[in-house]
């Protein structure tokens, strides 16, 4: 078994490279200190961002090549997966369902990112539209962004960072990648895991370290794209500094699902508790927000309340605990807080709320204040606030009524409904007898408003991360 701590370093040009001063990795469950993780300095970034930009001005890697070694990476993937799991579990408190389903989905990113690497290419202009222009040829011609800088969040810390290096290198692009400091060491076995694919040196750094660093990436003109996964706070910083570059933001979210009268709940009710409450509620597209239509709704709150009971909270290498502990201890007393407070304004718990260090058990709420931290701010947490609508408009309304728009969903056999809700649901994904939390990686996902903009999923992010050119023949 690899041990986490050996994937405490930085990796700059295909070295693995210490620095002077260390931040500490903890285990989510236990609090133990597992590694002290390298924090990059000024001069190691600027060094990791000028090879990078080297490699941009040499010769880049041909499509096929490149996708032969993301093809490679995903074969690894497999032999490694233990690997991964272990560090998972101990680094971000995954379980080993939430674990086993990271790694599964990170190879199908890499896949996807091989298989991108092969098809982008431009267009045909059909300049015969245009009067005295017929008899021009022209093309479009897409070539690599530059160097691309991933920033990316605690909650997915395989399968975030792959749809970013996966389609960042299938576009031809060398990438800087800054792991959450909080789950750093997902980050570092990945990149033994490509080099051993084949990545070359200069295509891809790790640079460890907190916000701090991160701020030093931002500084930096030879980047010439961001690709940020995290808070819509940290997102605008980002954004600030990037001035006229290019960037891809994936931000913060409270998703909703909608629950309708004529709803197949045994459908419907089992789904919403896993998106609500795996990976402790940590995922950008979780169920915070459950809209359920009146008549439905005293069979809903009964139903999930007894399906959330049977949600064993606890410690994450145990095979029947099915939600792990949340990313710090600090993140589970704000929601603990957040729940009392619910309460003492007068929401009613009906299960869960109680936390022991970094394990909150997973909650179901009902007539929370609209005013409540749990309803109109990202819980980011295993709780779910269930309220009743009579008319379906007021449901849509509701959801909407956030500054966000990542992800909803709906359960309902009625076509009308289906397609009204289609039209008016301000999300970037609304998903028809789905949770706001169903994704599949080939999907284009994003979010409108403060969710942010530009599209993940890996052949739409690296179309991202190309400049498209336009050649023209005249005769
Ligand atoms: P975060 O914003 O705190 O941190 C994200 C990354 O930004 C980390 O690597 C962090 O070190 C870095 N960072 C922090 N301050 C920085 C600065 N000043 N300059 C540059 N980098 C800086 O987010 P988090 O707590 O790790 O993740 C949770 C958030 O991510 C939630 O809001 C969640 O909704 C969001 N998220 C969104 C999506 C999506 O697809 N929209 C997916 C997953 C998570």
């Amino acid at each position: 078994m690899l041990e986490a701590a050996k994937y405490n370093k930085l990796l700059i040009n295909g070295e693995w490279v210490d620095a002077p001063s260390h931040f500490p990795v903890l285990d989510k469950f236990t609090g133990e200190t597992i590694a002290e993780v390298a924090a990059a300095t000024e001069d190691q970034v600027n060094r990791a961002v000028a090879i990078a930009k080297e490699a941009v001005e040499g010769e880049i890697p041909a499509p096929h090549a490149r996708s032969a070694i993301l093809y490679k990476a995903a074969q690894l993937l497999d032999q490694y997966k233990d690997a991964f799991r272990d560090v998972m579990v101990a680094e971000a408190g995954f379980t080993l369902i939430d674990a086993a389903n990271e790694v599964q989905r990170a190879r199908l990113t890499l896949e996807l990112s091989a298989e991108t690497a092969k098809m982008l290419c431009g267009h045909v202009v059909p300049f015969g539209a245009h009067p005295g222009s017929e008899k021009r040829i022209g093309f479009t011609v897409r070539e690599p962004v530059g160097v691309v800088c991933a920033i990316t969040p605690f909650n997915s810390p395989l399968n975030t960072v792959l749809h970013k290096v996966g389609p960042s290198f299938a576009a031809g692009n060398p990438t800087v990648l800054k792991p959450s400091s909080l789950t750093p060491l997902t980050s570092g076995l990945l990149g033994h895991v490509l080099l051993e694919a084949g990545m070359p040196a200069a295509y891809l750094h790790i640079i460890q370290g907190e916000g701090d660093v991160g701020e030093l990436l931002l500084k930096h003109q030879d980047i010439a794209f961001y690709t940020f996964t995290g808070s819509t706070r940290v997102g605008r910083i980002i954004q600030q500094h990037a001035g006229l570059r290019r960037t891809q933001m994936e931000l913060g979210s409270i998703a909703s699902t909608i629950i309708c009268e004529d709803a197949d709940l045994d459908q419907a009710l089992p789904k919403v508790i896993n998106a609500g409450m795996r990976k402790a509620g940590q995922v950008c597209t979780s169920v915070q927000r459950l809209l359920v239509h009146e008549s439905v709704y005293p069979a809903v709150v009964e139903k999930l309340t007894a399906l959330a009971k049977t949600m064993k909270a606890g410690n994450p290498k145990d095979d029947s605990v099915k939600v792990g502990p949340m990313i710090t201890e600090a993140a589970a007393k704000r929601a603990e807080e957040w729940i009392k407070s619910a309460v003492e304004a007068g929401a009613t718990l009906h299960c869960g709320g109680s936390r022991e260090g970094s394990v909150l058990q997973p909650a179901v709420l009902t007539n929370v204040p609209e005013t409540a931290s749990v309803w109109c701010n990202e819980a980011f947490a295993p709780i779910i606030a269930v309220k009743p609508f009579s008319d379906f408009n007021e449901a849509i309304a509701t959801a909407n009524n956030t500054p966000f728009g990542l992800a909803a969903g709906v359960f309902t056999k009625n076509m009308d409904r289906a397609m009204l809700a289609m039209r008016k649901l301000r999300f970037g994904t609304v998903q028809i007898n789905e949770t706001s939390s169903a994704r599949a990686d080939v999907m284009p996902f994003g979010g409108v408003k403060d969710s942010g903009f530009g599209k993940e999923g890996p052949h739409y992010a690296a179309l991202e991360m190309t400049i498209e050119r336009l050649m023209v023949l005249n005769p």
